[in-house]
């Protein structure tokens, strides 16, 4: 079976500006409640589930790795009008 991330809903937690860098850290919420840490900036792009619920995929309820591959499709979902 293969994981689907649905992005259901995006709050901007952070953003920051120093110079011409700018980091913004968005809160994601998918559609099955897991919440992440959307993190872009200046080249790049992390994502971190927060521990607030179990991972959807590998079900531990705390630090894995299974979002890093889908940093892209879970950015690909966010729309900066979202959450502006
Ligand atoms: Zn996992």
């Amino acid at each position: 079976m293969t994981y689907q991330p649905l992005v259901k809903s995006v709050v901007l937690s952070t953003q920051t500006k120093s110079n011409d860098t700018e980091l913004v850290q968005l809160i994601v919420t998918l559609q099955d409640a897991t919440q992440l840490r959307l993190i872009r900036g200046d080249g790049i792009k992390s994502i971190t589930r927060l521990l607030t619920n179990p991972c959807p995929i590998c079900r531990k309820d705390f630090y894995c790795k299974c979002f890093d591959r889908f940093v892209e499709e879970i950015d690909g979902q966010v729309e900066e009008k979202d959450w502006k």
